[in-house]
Protein backbone atom coordinates (compact mmCIF):
# COMPACT_ATOMS: atom_id res chain seq x y z
CA UNK A 1 0.00 0.00 0.00
CA UNK A 2 1.45 3.27 -1.16
CA UNK A 3 2.14 5.77 2.15
CA UNK A 4 2.03 9.54 1.57
CA UNK A 5 2.59 12.63 4.18
CA UNK A 6 -0.59 14.37 2.47
CA UNK A 7 -3.67 13.03 -0.26
CA UNK A 8 -5.61 15.98 -1.36
CA UNK A 9 -9.00 14.84 -2.29
CA UNK A 10 -10.84 16.58 -5.25
CA UNK A 11 -8.24 19.26 -7.42
CA UNK A 12 -10.47 21.45 -8.47
CA UNK A 13 -9.54 25.16 -7.18
CA UNK A 14 -8.99 24.78 -3.77
CA UNK A 15 -7.23 21.33 -4.26
CA UNK A 16 -4.76 22.37 -6.99
CA UNK A 17 -3.68 25.36 -4.84
CA UNK A 18 -3.25 23.39 -2.06
CA UNK A 19 -0.95 20.69 -3.71
CA UNK A 20 0.72 23.27 -4.82
CA UNK A 21 1.35 24.91 -1.83
CA UNK A 22 2.18 21.25 -0.04
CA UNK A 23 4.68 20.59 -3.05
CA UNK A 24 7.11 22.96 -1.08
CA UNK A 25 7.11 21.62 2.16
CA UNK A 26 8.65 18.95 1.06
CA UNK A 27 6.76 16.24 2.17
CA UNK A 28 4.92 13.37 -0.37
CA UNK A 29 1.64 14.04 -1.38
CA UNK A 30 -0.95 12.46 -3.21
CA UNK A 31 -3.80 14.30 -5.67
CA UNK A 32 -6.56 12.67 -6.40
CA UNK A 33 -9.78 13.38 -8.93
CA UNK A 34 -12.37 11.86 -10.44
CA UNK A 35 -12.12 13.59 -13.62
CA UNK A 36 -9.24 15.73 -15.69
CA UNK A 37 -8.68 18.98 -14.22
CA UNK A 38 -10.24 21.72 -14.91
CA UNK A 39 -13.11 19.92 -16.35
CA UNK A 40 -16.57 21.79 -16.75
CA UNK A 41 -18.76 19.13 -14.19
CA UNK A 42 -18.03 20.83 -10.55
CA UNK A 43 -17.40 24.86 -9.38
CA UNK A 44 -14.40 25.84 -11.63
CA UNK A 45 -15.26 26.59 -14.93
CA UNK A 46 -16.43 29.23 -17.32
CA UNK A 47 -13.46 31.28 -18.29
CA UNK A 48 -13.31 33.79 -15.48
CA UNK A 49 -13.87 34.62 -12.18
CA UNK A 50 -14.79 38.06 -10.74
CA UNK A 51 -11.82 39.18 -7.90
CA UNK A 52 -12.02 42.33 -5.77
CA UNK A 53 -10.09 43.17 -2.60
CA UNK A 54 -12.50 44.58 -0.36
CA UNK A 55 -15.27 42.18 0.32
CA UNK A 56 -19.10 42.34 1.23
CA UNK A 57 -19.68 38.87 2.27
CA UNK A 58 -17.15 39.19 5.31
CA UNK A 59 -13.87 41.26 6.22
CA UNK A 60 -12.32 38.57 7.24
CA UNK A 61 -11.89 37.79 3.55
CA UNK A 62 -10.31 40.79 3.00
CA UNK A 63 -6.78 39.43 3.93
CA UNK A 64 -7.30 36.21 1.56
CA UNK A 65 -7.89 37.92 -1.15
CA UNK A 66 -5.04 40.27 -0.98
CA UNK A 67 -2.57 37.69 -0.31
CA UNK A 68 -3.91 36.17 -3.34
CA UNK A 69 -3.28 38.64 -5.70
CA UNK A 70 0.41 38.51 -4.31
CA UNK A 71 0.39 34.14 -5.19
CA UNK A 72 -1.67 35.03 -8.76
CA UNK A 73 1.69 37.08 -9.90
CA UNK A 74 4.07 35.04 -8.54
CA UNK A 75 2.45 32.02 -10.69
CA UNK A 76 2.26 34.09 -13.36
CA UNK A 77 5.65 34.98 -13.21
CA UNK A 78 6.59 30.98 -12.50
CA UNK A 79 4.57 30.01 -15.60
CA UNK A 80 4.52 32.92 -17.94
CA UNK A 81 0.37 32.79 -18.15
CA UNK A 82 -1.95 35.56 -17.75
CA UNK A 83 -4.17 34.42 -14.57
CA UNK A 84 -4.97 37.72 -13.20
CA UNK A 85 -6.54 41.12 -15.20
CA UNK A 86 -7.03 44.26 -13.06
CA UNK A 87 -9.35 46.03 -14.93
CA UNK A 88 -11.33 47.78 -12.10
CA UNK A 89 -14.74 46.33 -10.46
CA UNK A 90 -17.97 48.12 -9.90
CA UNK A 91 -20.74 47.05 -7.80
CA UNK A 92 -24.34 48.75 -8.33
CA UNK A 93 -26.72 49.51 -5.52
CA UNK A 94 -29.33 51.16 -3.80
CA UNK A 95 -31.77 51.41 -0.83
CA UNK A 96 -34.59 50.63 -3.73
CA UNK A 97 -32.82 47.78 -5.08
CA UNK A 98 -34.85 43.82 -4.93
CA UNK A 99 -32.30 41.68 -4.54
CA UNK A 100 -28.95 40.95 -2.84
CA UNK A 101 -25.44 39.23 -3.45
CA UNK A 102 -24.76 36.76 -0.91
CA UNK A 103 -25.51 38.97 2.66
CA UNK A 104 -27.61 41.49 3.91
CA UNK A 105 -25.78 45.31 2.91
CA UNK A 106 -23.51 43.91 0.69
CA UNK A 107 -22.42 47.33 -0.58
CA UNK A 108 -22.12 49.31 2.79
CA UNK A 109 -19.79 45.76 3.99
CA UNK A 110 -17.46 46.50 0.75
CA UNK A 111 -17.33 50.06 1.39
CA UNK A 112 -16.68 49.05 4.86
CA UNK A 113 -14.14 46.85 4.26
CA UNK A 114 -12.14 49.22 1.64
CA UNK A 115 -12.19 51.61 4.37
CA UNK A 116 -10.30 49.34 7.06
CA UNK A 117 -7.84 47.63 4.37
CA UNK A 118 -6.93 51.10 3.07
CA UNK A 119 -8.09 49.68 -0.23
CA UNK A 120 -8.03 52.30 -3.79
CA UNK A 121 -11.83 53.02 -4.56
CA UNK A 122 -14.09 55.58 -5.65
CA UNK A 123 -18.15 56.28 -5.09
CA UNK A 124 -19.42 57.09 -8.30
CA UNK A 125 -23.46 58.60 -8.27
CA UNK A 126 -25.33 58.13 -11.24
CA UNK A 127 -24.55 60.59 -13.70
CA UNK A 128 -20.84 59.15 -12.93
CA UNK A 129 -21.51 56.01 -13.69
CA UNK A 130 -23.15 56.75 -16.76
CA UNK A 131 -20.51 59.28 -17.95
CA UNK A 132 -17.75 56.92 -17.19
CA UNK A 133 -19.20 53.60 -18.23
CA UNK A 134 -21.87 54.49 -20.52
CA UNK A 135 -23.25 50.24 -21.22
CA UNK A 136 -24.63 50.37 -17.73
CA UNK A 137 -27.90 51.99 -17.59
CA UNK A 138 -28.74 53.03 -14.39
CA UNK A 139 -31.40 54.81 -12.42
CA UNK A 140 -31.05 58.19 -10.54
CA UNK A 141 -30.94 56.93 -6.89
CA UNK A 142 -28.27 53.89 -7.94
CA UNK A 143 -24.47 54.68 -7.16
CA UNK A 144 -21.33 52.66 -7.67
CA UNK A 145 -18.70 51.15 -5.65
CA UNK A 146 -15.28 51.54 -8.00
CA UNK A 147 -12.83 49.37 -6.51
CA UNK A 148 -9.58 50.11 -8.91
CA UNK A 149 -7.55 46.73 -8.16
CA UNK A 150 -10.71 44.21 -8.72
CA UNK A 151 -10.56 42.66 -11.87
CA UNK A 152 -11.06 38.92 -12.84
CA UNK A 153 -8.79 35.76 -12.91
CA UNK A 154 -8.61 32.74 -15.37
CA UNK A 155 -10.01 29.76 -13.24
CA UNK A 156 -8.84 26.95 -15.74
CA UNK A 157 -6.00 28.68 -16.47
CA UNK A 158 -5.09 29.17 -12.63
CA UNK A 159 -6.14 25.11 -11.85
CA UNK A 160 -3.55 24.11 -15.06
CA UNK A 161 -0.88 26.39 -13.92
CA UNK A 162 -0.96 25.05 -10.24
CA UNK A 163 -1.61 21.66 -11.08
CA UNK A 164 1.74 21.69 -14.01
CA UNK A 165 3.71 23.20 -11.04
CA UNK A 166 3.48 20.62 -8.50
CA UNK A 167 3.97 18.11 -10.92
CA UNK A 168 6.83 19.42 -11.59
CA UNK A 169 7.81 19.90 -8.33
CA UNK A 170 7.29 16.33 -7.87
CA UNK A 171 3.52 15.73 -6.57
CA UNK A 172 1.85 12.36 -7.87
CA UNK A 173 -1.33 13.11 -9.72
CA UNK A 174 -4.07 10.62 -10.43
CA UNK A 175 -6.33 11.83 -12.74
CA UNK A 176 -9.44 9.46 -13.22
CA UNK A 177 -9.47 7.98 -9.98
CA UNK A 178 -12.68 8.25 -8.07
CA UNK A 179 -12.46 8.64 -4.17
CA UNK A 180 -14.72 5.81 -2.69
CA UNK A 181 -14.14 6.04 1.10
CA UNK A 182 -12.25 7.35 3.72
CA UNK A 183 -11.05 6.44 7.26
CA UNK A 184 -9.23 8.21 9.67
CA UNK A 185 -7.61 7.48 12.93
CA UNK A 186 -5.88 9.14 15.75
CA UNK A 187 -2.74 7.52 13.98
CA UNK A 188 -3.57 8.05 10.25
CA UNK A 189 -6.26 8.32 7.16
CA UNK A 190 -6.78 5.26 5.10
CA UNK A 191 -8.54 6.17 1.41
CA UNK A 192 -9.72 3.87 -0.77
CA UNK A 193 -10.43 4.66 -4.34
CA UNK A 194 -12.06 2.66 -7.54
CA UNK A 195 -8.53 1.76 -8.42
CA UNK A 196 -6.36 0.94 -4.80
CA UNK A 197 -5.93 1.99 -1.02
CA UNK A 198 -3.53 4.50 0.01
CA UNK A 199 -2.68 5.90 3.85
CA UNK A 200 -1.30 9.40 4.93
CA UNK A 201 -0.54 11.50 7.75
CA UNK A 202 -3.18 14.07 6.63
CA UNK A 203 -6.00 13.77 3.87
CA UNK A 204 -7.60 17.09 2.51
CA UNK A 205 -10.79 17.13 1.26
CA UNK A 206 -11.39 19.62 -1.60
CA UNK A 207 -14.52 17.84 -3.44
CA UNK A 208 -16.53 20.90 -4.04
CA UNK A 209 -20.00 20.25 -4.59
CA UNK A 210 -19.61 16.48 -4.19
CA UNK A 211 -18.62 17.41 -0.75
CA UNK A 212 -21.86 16.59 0.88
CA UNK A 213 -21.84 13.19 -0.27
CA UNK A 214 -18.86 12.07 1.21
CA UNK A 215 -19.33 13.17 4.54
CA UNK A 216 -22.52 11.38 6.29
CA UNK A 217 -25.67 13.35 6.68
CA UNK A 218 -24.73 15.25 9.96
CA UNK A 219 -22.09 17.78 8.45
CA UNK A 220 -23.79 17.22 4.79
CA UNK A 221 -26.58 19.13 6.10
CA UNK A 222 -24.17 22.42 6.11
CA UNK A 223 -24.21 22.40 2.59
CA UNK A 224 -26.85 23.13 -0.17
CA UNK A 225 -25.73 22.62 -4.05
CA UNK A 226 -27.71 24.93 -6.56
CA UNK A 227 -27.11 24.83 -10.43
CA UNK A 228 -26.47 28.45 -11.94
CA UNK A 229 -26.29 29.36 -15.51
CA UNK A 230 -23.72 31.40 -17.33
CA UNK A 231 -24.92 33.27 -20.66
CA UNK A 232 -22.44 34.49 -23.22
CA UNK A 233 -24.63 37.36 -25.21
CA UNK A 234 -23.76 38.47 -28.40
CA UNK A 235 -22.48 42.10 -28.98
CA UNK A 236 -24.79 44.32 -31.09
CA UNK A 237 -22.44 47.27 -31.86
CA UNK A 238 -19.01 48.67 -31.06
CA UNK A 239 -16.70 45.71 -29.45
CA UNK A 240 -14.84 48.99 -27.89
CA UNK A 241 -16.89 49.75 -24.89
CA UNK A 242 -17.09 46.45 -24.18
CA UNK A 243 -13.06 46.00 -23.81
CA UNK A 244 -11.35 45.26 -20.18
CA UNK A 245 -9.94 48.70 -21.48
CA UNK A 246 -13.37 50.33 -21.04
CA UNK A 247 -15.72 47.85 -19.22
CA UNK A 248 -14.95 46.98 -15.86
CA UNK A 249 -16.02 43.61 -14.17
CA UNK A 250 -19.67 44.47 -12.49
CA UNK A 251 -21.78 43.48 -9.56
CA UNK A 252 -25.10 44.87 -9.78
CA UNK A 253 -28.36 44.54 -7.19
CA UNK A 254 -30.91 45.58 -9.52
CA UNK A 255 -33.96 47.26 -8.54
CA UNK A 256 -36.29 45.10 -10.65
CA UNK A 257 -35.13 41.44 -10.59
CA UNK A 258 -35.11 38.94 -7.97
CA UNK A 259 -31.05 38.53 -7.96
CA UNK A 260 -28.31 40.45 -8.73
CA UNK A 261 -26.32 40.27 -11.86
CA UNK A 262 -22.58 40.26 -12.76
CA UNK A 263 -20.60 40.06 -15.29
CA UNK A 264 -17.28 40.63 -17.48
CA UNK A 265 -15.73 42.75 -20.66
CA UNK A 266 -15.36 40.94 -23.85
CA UNK A 267 -12.16 38.89 -23.04
CA UNK A 268 -12.42 37.03 -26.41
CA UNK A 269 -13.05 39.69 -28.57
CA UNK A 270 -16.79 40.31 -30.34
CA UNK A 271 -17.10 36.60 -31.42
CA UNK A 272 -16.50 35.54 -27.61
CA UNK A 273 -19.63 37.83 -26.64
CA UNK A 274 -20.39 39.11 -22.87
CA UNK A 275 -20.75 37.03 -19.85
CA UNK A 276 -23.19 37.74 -17.95
CA UNK A 277 -24.80 35.84 -14.91
CA UNK A 278 -27.26 36.00 -12.60
CA UNK A 279 -28.24 33.52 -9.64
CA UNK A 280 -30.83 31.46 -8.07
CA UNK A 281 -31.58 29.77 -5.08
CA UNK A 282 -34.81 28.16 -5.87
CA UNK A 283 -34.36 24.55 -6.27
CA UNK A 284 -31.83 22.48 -4.78
CA UNK A 285 -29.84 19.68 -6.57
CA UNK A 286 -26.43 17.55 -6.44
CA UNK A 287 -23.27 17.26 -8.44
CA UNK A 288 -24.70 14.10 -10.15
CA UNK A 289 -28.31 14.67 -10.38
CA UNK A 290 -27.85 18.10 -11.96
CA UNK A 291 -29.61 19.11 -15.42
CA UNK A 292 -26.43 20.47 -17.03
CA UNK A 293 -28.10 21.66 -20.06
CA UNK A 294 -29.06 25.56 -20.35
CA UNK A 295 -32.68 25.57 -22.18
CA UNK A 296 -33.64 28.52 -25.22
CA UNK A 297 -36.44 29.21 -22.38
CA UNK A 298 -33.59 30.11 -19.96
CA UNK A 299 -31.39 31.70 -22.34
CA UNK A 300 -34.09 34.36 -23.20
CA UNK A 301 -35.91 34.29 -20.22
CA UNK A 302 -31.70 35.45 -18.66
CA UNK A 303 -32.21 38.17 -21.83
CA UNK A 304 -35.57 39.92 -20.50
CA UNK A 305 -35.59 40.58 -17.59
CA UNK A 306 -31.40 40.64 -16.60
CA UNK A 307 -29.68 41.89 -19.73
CA UNK A 308 -31.65 44.14 -21.48
CA UNK A 309 -32.94 46.46 -19.17
CA UNK A 310 -29.88 46.84 -17.58
CA UNK A 311 -26.82 46.68 -20.26
CA UNK A 312 -26.70 48.72 -23.83
CA UNK A 313 -25.26 47.04 -26.53
CA UNK A 314 -26.08 43.24 -26.08
CA UNK A 315 -28.35 41.15 -28.73
CA UNK A 316 -30.19 38.87 -27.39
CA UNK A 317 -28.56 36.13 -29.51
CA UNK A 318 -26.84 34.01 -26.99
CA UNK A 319 -23.63 32.81 -28.18
CA UNK A 320 -22.67 30.47 -25.14
CA UNK A 321 -24.37 29.21 -21.98
CA UNK A 322 -23.51 26.62 -19.51
CA UNK A 323 -24.47 25.34 -15.70
CA UNK A 324 -21.87 25.31 -13.07
CA UNK A 325 -22.78 24.45 -9.37
CA UNK A 326 -22.94 26.59 -6.08
CA UNK A 327 -21.69 25.17 -2.95
CA UNK A 328 -23.59 27.18 -0.37
CA UNK A 329 -23.41 27.19 3.66
CA UNK A 330 -26.08 28.84 5.49
CA UNK A 331 -23.77 32.53 6.23
CA UNK A 332 -22.89 31.94 2.50
CA UNK A 333 -19.48 31.86 4.05
CA UNK A 334 -16.62 29.27 3.42
CA UNK A 335 -15.58 26.30 5.96
CA UNK A 336 -11.71 25.20 5.88
CA UNK A 337 -11.57 23.32 9.50
CA UNK A 338 -10.65 19.56 10.96
CA UNK A 339 -13.25 16.93 10.97
CA UNK A 340 -15.40 16.81 13.97
CA UNK A 341 -14.49 12.88 14.50
CA UNK A 342 -10.55 12.77 13.44
CA UNK A 343 -8.35 16.27 13.28
CA UNK A 344 -6.12 14.65 10.54
CA UNK A 345 -9.12 15.00 7.98
CA UNK A 346 -9.20 18.73 6.69
CA UNK A 347 -12.32 19.88 5.27
CA UNK A 348 -12.68 22.71 2.68
CA UNK A 349 -15.52 24.19 1.09
CA UNK A 350 -14.75 27.86 -0.02
CA UNK A 351 -18.00 28.30 -1.94
CA UNK A 352 -20.87 30.31 -1.51
CA UNK A 353 -20.41 31.61 -5.53
CA UNK A 354 -17.56 33.97 -4.07
CA UNK A 355 -14.11 31.34 -3.45
CA UNK A 356 -12.20 31.44 -6.34
CA UNK A 357 -10.62 34.42 -6.02
CA UNK A 358 -9.30 33.18 -2.61
CA UNK A 359 -8.07 29.57 -3.54
CA UNK A 360 -4.37 30.36 -3.37
CA UNK A 361 -4.32 32.03 0.10
CA UNK A 362 -6.69 29.08 0.98
CA UNK A 363 -4.40 26.23 -0.68
CA UNK A 364 -1.25 28.39 0.98
CA UNK A 365 -2.93 28.24 4.49
CA UNK A 366 -4.22 24.47 4.22
CA UNK A 367 -0.48 23.46 3.51
CA UNK A 368 0.38 24.87 6.67
CA UNK A 369 -2.46 23.70 8.65
CA UNK A 370 -1.68 19.97 6.86
CA UNK A 371 2.00 19.47 7.77
CA UNK A 372 1.55 21.63 11.46
CA UNK A 373 2.74 24.70 10.84
CA UNK A 374 0.62 28.05 11.51
CA UNK A 375 -1.75 29.49 8.58
CA UNK A 376 -1.05 33.31 7.78
CA UNK A 377 -4.31 34.34 8.11
CA UNK A 378 -7.28 33.37 11.15
CA UNK A 379 -9.40 30.72 10.00
CA UNK A 380 -11.67 31.12 12.88
CA UNK A 381 -14.64 32.58 11.19
CA UNK A 382 -14.58 29.62 8.66
CA UNK A 383 -14.71 26.46 11.69
CA UNK A 384 -17.62 24.57 11.69
CA UNK A 385 -18.12 25.66 15.13
CA UNK A 386 -20.47 28.30 14.03
CA UNK A 387 -23.04 26.06 12.76
CA UNK A 388 -23.11 23.76 15.79
CA UNK A 389 -20.66 21.18 14.64
CA UNK A 390 -18.02 21.44 17.14
CA UNK A 391 -14.62 19.19 16.73
C1 LIG B 1 -21.39 30.07 -11.71
C2 LIG B 1 -20.35 30.38 -10.69
C3 LIG B 1 -19.82 31.64 -10.61
C4 LIG B 1 -18.86 31.96 -9.66
N1 LIG B 1 -18.32 33.20 -9.65
C5 LIG B 1 -17.31 33.49 -8.80
C6 LIG B 1 -16.64 34.72 -8.89
O1 LIG B 1 -16.96 35.55 -9.77
N2 LIG B 1 -15.62 34.96 -8.04
C7 LIG B 1 -15.22 34.05 -7.11
O2 LIG B 1 -14.29 34.33 -6.35
N3 LIG B 1 -15.84 32.84 -7.01
C8 LIG B 1 -16.86 32.54 -7.83
N4 LIG B 1 -17.48 31.32 -7.79
C9 LIG B 1 -17.09 30.36 -6.75
C10 LIG B 1 -15.87 29.55 -7.11
O3 LIG B 1 -15.86 29.21 -8.47
C11 LIG B 1 -15.79 28.34 -6.19
O4 LIG B 1 -15.62 28.85 -4.88
C12 LIG B 1 -14.65 27.40 -6.50
O5 LIG B 1 -14.63 27.11 -7.86
C13 LIG B 1 -14.79 26.15 -5.66
O6 LIG B 1 -13.71 25.28 -5.93
P1 LIG B 1 -13.60 23.84 -5.27
O7 LIG B 1 -12.19 23.43 -5.40
O8 LIG B 1 -14.22 23.86 -3.91
O9 LIG B 1 -14.57 22.90 -6.15
P2 LIG B 1 -14.29 22.26 -7.60
O10 LIG B 1 -13.44 23.15 -8.40
O11 LIG B 1 -15.61 21.83 -8.14
O12 LIG B 1 -13.39 20.98 -7.30
C14 LIG B 1 -13.84 19.81 -6.70
C15 LIG B 1 -13.05 18.67 -7.32
O13 LIG B 1 -13.24 17.49 -6.55
C16 LIG B 1 -13.28 16.41 -7.43
N5 LIG B 1 -13.96 15.30 -6.74
C17 LIG B 1 -15.18 15.35 -6.18
N6 LIG B 1 -15.48 14.18 -5.61
C18 LIG B 1 -14.43 13.35 -5.82
C19 LIG B 1 -14.16 12.01 -5.48
N7 LIG B 1 -15.03 11.24 -4.80
N8 LIG B 1 -12.98 11.47 -5.85
C20 LIG B 1 -12.07 12.21 -6.54
N9 LIG B 1 -12.29 13.50 -6.89
C21 LIG B 1 -13.45 14.07 -6.54
C22 LIG B 1 -14.03 16.95 -8.64
O14 LIG B 1 -13.84 16.19 -9.81
C23 LIG B 1 -13.49 18.34 -8.74
O15 LIG B 1 -12.40 18.42 -9.63
C24 LIG B 1 -18.44 30.97 -8.74
C25 LIG B 1 -18.96 29.68 -8.82
C26 LIG B 1 -19.88 29.37 -9.79
C27 LIG B 1 -20.43 27.98 -9.88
Amino acid sequence: MQSFDTIVLGLGAMGSAALYHLTMTGGRVLGLDRYSPPHAFGSTHGDTRITRLAIGEGAQCTPLALRSHELWRELEEETGKTLLTTNGGLIISSPARTSRTHVENFFDNTLAAARKFGIAHEVLNADEIRRRFPLFKVADDEQGYLERDAGFVRPEACVGAHLTQAERRGAEIHRHENVLAFRGSATGVRVTTDRDTYTADTLIIAAGPWLPGLIGPELAGIFTVYRQTLFWFAIDGPLTPFLAEHCPVFIWEVQRGRQAIYGFPAVDGADGGIKIATEQYDGATSADAVGRDVTATEMRAMYAEYVAPYISGVAERCVRAVTCLYTVTPDFGFVIDRHPQCERIILVSPCSGHGFKHSPAIGEALAALSTGGAARFDLEPFALGRFGRNS
